[in-house]
């Protein structure tokens, strides 16, 4: 079945779902590790955490990269060993921690964490090797450092290792992130040359070669039309370079990558229902099911959008990327007549605008319009909760074809 059969054959029983395709997810874990393969992969549970989805992920050789105890158990539960599962997040709870240490690899977001996951250790009768997520004294984009939520100033991390006995817990590993979606290689790769420096300064503080060295996410993918693809044969090279540098002294850190939108962010899509269309004071209305509450990212880019007075509003990363961040698109032919219409949701709120006066075939109740790049940060962000609504199925297409859900 091609994915057109299979939303008629689905939009039978759902009025809205999104459909995910394994076959187009494999072929990007497959250039990722094609590309790079002296570098482990982590998948970012929290962009999609769909069961098939992630397990699909997991089975390609991707580790975790959980954001909460609810991943860090998920991933387990997925098949996934401890040593693959790395579990950081700000603002974790003794609980969190106490519940997490024996299933993952706990990366301290702070000094106080720090001393939690001793007390935990104790509690555990265990000694445990953690990472530290660093807030680096340099930006993405290569300027000085600045202050941050996420993360242990560099400064107070060398402190910290100069001036602690640390006793049940040693730190080994080291997590920089800083930005997702980023379009520029060359970026990203001037990032990971600072961070292979921040790491040899920490491998010269602790005195031991480090275990892993996470090198973030940044890897982005083009939503709107204008966006051209990341080149990620440029960064390939470039990585091998420094890698190669790095290896000299470093014959056995592991080196990481986590990325959640690069694998599925294309290669989902939303589909919703006409539920009734109207006219008013002259303007057409088409009412679908599930906007906001379903794929909140249209709404959300048509909100920011209106409230900003820049002509192209900064990315709220995971939010919002852009307006016109998706495709819409519907199942009629080049040839069907055309209308302007505007494109709400089923919510008693107005705030649940895909797009106003836009050119469309000409729909009627029960034909479907078609939401693109709704892989990532889609499902997972949406109220569902609003209004009680019935949430949107997920459908997962298999390599070889088989659907489930
Ligand atoms: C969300 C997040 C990611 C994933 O970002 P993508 O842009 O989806 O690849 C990676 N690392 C951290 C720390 C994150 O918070």
């Amino acid at each position: 079945m091609n994915i057109k059969e299979i939303i008629l054959e689905q939009k039978e029983n759902h009025d809205s779902f999104y459909l995910y395709d394994e076959r187009r997810i494999i072929a990007c874990t497959d250039a990722l590790k094609q590309n790079f393969p002296d570098i482990s992969f982590l998948y970012s549970m929290k962009c999609n955490s769909n069961p098939h989805v992630v397990k699909s992920i997991f089975s390609q050789g991707f580790g975790a990269d959980a954001a909460s105890l609810g991943e860090v158990i998920a991933a387990e539960e997925s098949g996934l060993p401890k040593d693959h599962i790395y579990y950081s997040a700000p603002g974790k709870s003794a609980k969190d921690i106490r519940q997490a240490l024996p299933h993952c690899t706990i990366i301290a977001d702070s000094i106080h964490e720090i001393g939690r996951i001793q007390k935990a250790a104790e509690e555990l009768n265990t000694c445990v090797h953690i990472g530290v997520r660093v807030n680096p004294e340099f930006s993405f984009y290569g300027e000085s450092g600045h202050c941050s939520k996420f993360g242990i100033d560099e400064a107070q991390v060398f402190d910290f290792l100069s001036g602690n006995d640390c006793g049940r817990v040693k730190i080994t590993g080291i997590h920089v992130h800083l930005k997702s979606q980023e379009l520029n290689a060359e970026v990203l790769a001037n990032y990971y040359r600072n961070i292979f420096a921040l790491a040899e300064k920490f491998q010269d503080a602790c005195g031991f070669e480090l275990e892993y060295i996470n090198l973030g996410s940044g890897i982005g993918i083009p939503y709107s039309a204008s966006d051209s693809p990341f080149n990620l044969e440029a960064l390939a090279r470039q990585t091998k370079d420094l890698l190669r540098q790095f290896r000299l002294t470093n014959p056995h850190t592991k080196i990481m990558i986590e990325t959640g939108r690069y694998v599925v962010g294309k290669n989902g899509i939303y589909v919703t229902k006409v539920m009734d269309r109207k006219e008013s004071y002259g303007k057409t209305y088409l009412i679908l099911k599930n906007t906001l509450n379903g794929f909140i990212r249209p709404s959300l880019a048509k909100l920011v959008k209106s409230y900003s007075p820049d002509q192209n509003p900064q990315p709220t990363e995971p939010l919002f990327t852009c307006e016109d961040a998706f495709e819409i698109l519907t199942l009629k032919d080049e040839k069907s007549p055309k209308e302007k219409v505007t494109l709400t949701g089923n919510l008693c709120t107005a705030a649940d605008v895909i797009a106003e006066d836009i050119t469309l075939a000409r729909l009627q109740e029960g034909d479907v319009v078609i939401l693109t790049n709704a892989g990532s940060y889609a499902a997972v962000l949406s109220p569902f909760q609003f209004s009680s609504q019935e949430r949107p199925a997920e459908i997962f297409v298999t390599e070889d074809g088989g659907i489930l859900s």
